[in-house]
């Protein structure tokens, strides 16, 4: 095996033609025997990091995880490419663990996944002072740090592996990247030598979208229906109750959704969660509390139904879709009350009050976030300290450009409308006035009075609902109190005087819906023939997949399969050009597949 490269590698094991972004600095750096810290958004491509120096290097690579549920699933995966691994945790029986670890220490052995708790007993530990170790990988290793959420006390055991391995190589691999972090695990994991692999945070095949909330889950049914039909992803609520009732609306309307929300009995929600992870077209329901441990390739669409907390939390959510490189869609529906109802959150905590002002200031950064006008992939990115030169051309604001006007005039007419109903009311009431209502409230409180009652009949409500949720972006307005009554905050007070402009975005008149469905398969393939024979695979998927107990995705991804209707390849030489097929897969699928490719040339659909 002379000329094994980390190309090589690539190519007949994983199938995959080109490494991404830093992968082959990283896997050059570890089979040298370097130390590593590597930072790459999910989905960037972390596991071949450490999953090719392991092929490379002598000894079993052992792979440090917190996540026991995705153990089986990243094992069945590699398995299924040809690579001997195993997994040891706590969801095996004691002999099979025993059989694992026994394969570990004959050198049968590629890549163990463990538990870190395991890991660091002083059993496992002799174990691997016996065996030949060829590098240890620390995945999700912003759980050592106190910093983020996930902190997870026993990975701060892990130090001692640098104590009695001290030869081996360790790479640290997380998707969080800021600063305290990175530098709790640099301390903690004793990685002052290690060089640092700090990779984009752009992701490009997700497409990003911002849309006024309306209509509620009806709203929701229209966009799956146009835009999802068929695919799996992910919808984010807010409360536990919410997640149970957009599931169970989801189901009525033909859907297949399932709730997710920590409130669930566990077995419960680990059966959620892996129908999730098997099934085709599967949504769930969720609140934040699904997150970590998503590594579902195929999940075509992220909706958040309610404002995220910060932009970190909007991306590490948002970036659970696509992770297969193929497009996905994040997309967000918000209105003015969410705000004010996470200030209110920020306001009652018992925070501190340096860290309720820091939370605030994310708060506003997310809402000039949603309301720009500009490129949001730019903004975003400008946001983690990255620089885009060129709008993206892959987000609403990017594909509809909103045409922004000298909005002055509508300003002074929002705000003075605030400030004559005495600041105590919400967003929808205010533009109820502006436009002359007649609604009982608007008589019951004497709004027909005052002197800003109808003087915006020239706007819909919905175009003065915009103005107000711009005008709260910019900062001249808070939102406070319980029902999200409005403000003025002193950055309103040089626009009532005249003294200074402000720009505002036209709002889209509603989108018209579109006829096509834009669902992966129709974004890629263009035939119905093509789409045909997709389904013809899929359906071989599928069984395959069913029949070893594995999800789907784990014997081919979409990607895959969309490579092979493209190229459709009808015998085992053009199979191995298909994205995703190496050696192995080659060998137990290559016929089936190509058989059914060929039938179906032949034949026709
Ligand atoms: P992360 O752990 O960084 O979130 P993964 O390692 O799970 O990401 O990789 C995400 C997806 O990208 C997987 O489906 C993986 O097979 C695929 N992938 C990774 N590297 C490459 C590559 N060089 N070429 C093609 N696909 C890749
Ligand atoms: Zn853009």
């Amino acid at each position: 095996m002379a000329d094994v490269t980390p190309q090589s590698v690539l190519r007949d094991v994983f199938g995959f033609d080109a490494f991404r972004q830093e992968q082959q600095a990283i896997i050059e750096h570890v089979t040298a025997g370097g130390d590593g810290l590597v930072i790459m958004p999910t989905g960037g491509g972390k596991s071949l990091c450490f999953q090719i120096p392991a092929l490379l290097r002598e000894g079993v690579a052992i792979v440090v995880s917190p996540l026991i549920a995705l153990m089986a699933d990243q094992v069945a995966a590699l398995r299924q490419a040809g690579v001997r691994a195993a997994f040891i945790n706590s969801s095996l029986s004691p002999d099979l663990a025993r059989d694992a670890e026994q394969a570990m220490c004959d050198g049968k052995l590629d890549l163990v996944y463990v538990a870190p708790e395991r890991l660091c007993t002083g059993r496992f530990l002799h174990l691997l002072g016996q065996t030949k170790v060829a590098l240890f990988a620390i995945d999700e290793a912003h759980c050592v740090s106190q910093w983020g959420h996930d902190f997870r006390p026993e990975y701060l055991q892990l130090s001692v592996l640098h104590e009695h391995f001290p030869g081996v190589p360790r790479l640290a691999l997380t998707a969080t990247a800021d600063e305290p972090t990175r530098r709790d695990i640099v301390d903690r994991l004793d990685l002052a030598g290690a060089r640092h692999f700090i990779g984009g945070f752009d992701r490009p095949n997700i497409r990003y979208r911002i849309v006024p909330r309306e209509g509620g889950v009806k709203q929701l049914i229209r966009y799956l229906r146009n835009e999802h039909q068929g695919a799996s992803g992910i919808v984010y609520c807010m409360s536990r109750n919410k997640t149970e009732q957009v599931a169970g609306k989801l189901v009525e309307a033909g859907f297949k959704a399932l709730p997710y929300h920590a409130g669930l009995e566990r077995r419960m929600r680990e059966h959620n969660q892996q129908r999730f992870s098997a099934e085709q077209g599967m949504i769930i329901v969720a609140t934040i509390a699904f997150g970590m441990g998503i590594d579902k390739p195929d999940v075509r669409f992220v909706v958040h139904l309610d404002l995220p907390k910060s932009i970190e939390a909007y991306y590490q959510e948002t970036g659970r879709a696509g992770r297969d490189g193929l497009p996905a869609e994040a997309m967000l529906t918000y209105s003015a009350g969410d705000a004010a109802k996470i200030r209110r959150f920020i306001d009652d905590s018992d925070a501190p009050d340096a860290q309720k002002q820091i939370e605030r200031r994310k708060l506003d950064a997310l809402l000039a976030y949603c309301e720009t006008t500009n490129c949001r992939r730019q903004l975003l990115l400008a946001y983690f300290g990255e620089q885009l030169d060129d709008p993206c051309n892959n987000c609403d604001a990017c594909l509809d450009p909103a045409e922004s006007y000298d909005g002055t005039t509508d300003a002074q007419k929002a705000l003075s409308n605030v400030y004559r109903t005495e600041q105590t009311f919400g967003v929808s009431h205010l533009a109820d006035v502006l436009i002359g209502s007649e609604s009982e409230r608007i008589d019951r409180f004497g709004h027909r009075q005052i002197s800003t009652y109808g003087i915006g009949t020239d706007k819909t409500k919905r175009e003065w609902q915009s103005i107000y949720r711009q005008l709260i972006a910019h900062g001249m307005l808070d939102v406070c109190g319980e029902f999200g009554s409005l403000r003025l905050t002193e950055k309103a007070m040089p626009i009532l005087k005249g003294e200074q402009t402000v720009q505002l975005r036209k709002e889209q008149p509603k989108r018209k819906e579109k006829a096509t469905s834009r669902s992966l398969t129709t974004i890629e393939l263009t035939t119905d023939d093509q789409r045909a024979l997709f389904e013809v695979l899929r359906a071989k998927r599928t069984e395959l997949a069913t029949e070893q107990g594995v999800p789907p995705y784990v014997v081919f991804n979409d990607r895959s399969l969309i490579d092979m209707v493209r190229r459709t390849p009808t015998n085992l030489d053009a199979m191995r050009d298909v994205h995703g097929v190496g050696e192995a897969k080659l060998e137990h699928y290559g016929e089936v597949f190509v058989n059914i490719i060929r039938q179906h040339v032949t034949t026709g659909p």
